[in-house]
């Protein structure tokens, strides 16, 4: 420590019982076992961590279990999506059942959205339902995968496509953790953070526009002011509608396009999800303005905001042949929050104005995404 102050702050997601705090601050990693101790039953957790957070990460955590007396077992997986995988459950449920896990032991998922995802379904499985807690390490995770309590694996028929609603007991998004992450991991999470600003807080979205270099340059006060704003942003959401009935469907603001856009680049490095929510969400404002229903400097400002990040904003920014406009359509109409056969829609009436719809209008969205080519 350099001697300069390292602030905590903590985000309450209300949810009764089943409710839970995120802490945010520098340092949390390796002081794990303090915030860990009280949720023990026992004195002994599970760690699920992939090979390069491993790397850059675990020692620190097991030093602070060890410093604390709480003994673990750890597993260690491949890195990458591919990791969500039916494969992996099998692997990572029955390695818990072979370290002794019982009913209110807590499992520690160590490691992005993946580990994250994964470990979260297992814990919800395993005899019928153990305890986790988040670590998460990536922005994504932090601001987005690690709140709400959506827990799952892909299928080979999609994403997500297997899981459950499994609550943490307590996460620790540690901003030290972001200073090892690569800067495309890094602002394949700002895109969700924005999103937190676009969908209903003008407010954050200025601060976003003026904080930015800061953000990227590593300032522990910005990042962890934008990590804490976003996790407040998702929490409120999420403690309003658990199960997406209704409003949690505002968080998918830039996803249809984005899923769409997603599948057409086959899932690859060609565009990660959080560059493909970017897109989405320029998209999303383009095709309000064009509906007359948002004022067309915002989707200027949102544009300008992705661009100066460093982030995609326009189908022209995706490398390699994308469908035309029918064929985005087609691949919009496979995202699994199709009901009925009707695309939802969150469109905007402006910055931090997003509402849900469920008409869209064909020719002005096929007009919109034919425009590549004349880009
Ligand atoms: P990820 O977990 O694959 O992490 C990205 C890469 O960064 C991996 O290679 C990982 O090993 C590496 N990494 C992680 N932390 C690091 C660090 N501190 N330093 C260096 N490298 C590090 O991906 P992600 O972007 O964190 O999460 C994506 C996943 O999250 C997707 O599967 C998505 O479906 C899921 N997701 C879930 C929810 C939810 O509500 N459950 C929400 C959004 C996204
Ligand atoms: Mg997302």
């Amino acid at each position: 420590m350099t001697g300069e102050v390292r602030e905590m702050r903590t985000v309450r997601v209300e949810l009764g019982e089943r409710g839970y705090d995120i802490h945010v601050g520098p340092g949390l990693i390796a002081q794990a076992g303090k915030y860990l101790e009280p949720l023990l039953r026992r004195a002994r957790v599970a760690i699920v961590t992939d090979e390069t957070v491993a790397r850059h990460h675990l020692p620190a955590l097991t030093a602070s279990l060890d410093e604390h007396g709480i003994a673990h077992d750890e597993i260690v997986l491949p890195a990458g999506e591919s990791t969500k995988s039916f494969a992996q459950l099998e692997k990572l449920t029955e390695w818990l059942l072979e370290t002794g896990v019982e009913r209110g032991d807590l499992v520690i998922a160590l490691g992005g959205g993946v580990i994250g995802d994964l470990t979260g379904f297992a814990a919800s499985i395993v005899r019928r339902g153990v305890d986790f807690a988040q670590i998460p390490t990536t922005l994504l995770s932090q601001v987005d995968s690690s709140v709400g309590g959506k827990t799952g694996i892909n299928t080979k028929q999609g994403k997500n496509l297997a899981g459950a609603f499994h609550q943490p007991r307590l996460v620790l998004a540690d901003t030290d953790a972001l200073k090892t992450l690569p800067m495309r991991d890094f602002l394949a999470g700002y895109a969700e953070v924005v999103k937190y600003g676009l969908i209903d807080d003008r407010d954050f979205f200025d601060w976003l526009e003026t904080n930015l270099d800061a953000i990227k340059a590593g300032d522990d006060a910005a990042r962890s002011y934008a990590i804490v704003k976003s996790c407040e942003a998702k929490a409120a959401i999420v403690a309003a509608d658990e199960r997406e009935s209704n409003v949690r469907a505002l968080l998918n603001l830039g996803h249809t396009f984005g899923h769409a856009l997603e599948a057409a680049t086959g899932f690859s490095n060609k565009l990660v999800h959080g560059e493909g929510v970017a897109v989405g969400m320029a998209l999303a404002f383009d095709y309000s303005a064009r509906l007359g229903l948002c004022p067309s400097q915002d989707a200027v400002r949102v544009h300008r905001h992705l661009e100066r990040a460093g982030l995609p904003c326009s189908l022209a920014d995706i490398p390699g042949p994308l469908p035309d406009a029918e064929g985005l359509i087609a691949l919009m109409g496979q995202d699994k929050k199709v009901v009925d056969g009707k695309l939802t829609f969150i469109l905007v009436r402006g910055i931090g104005e997003a509402f849900i719809t469920r008409d869209a209008d064909r020719g002005t969205l096929k007009a919109l995404l034919g425009e590549r080519e004349a880009a």
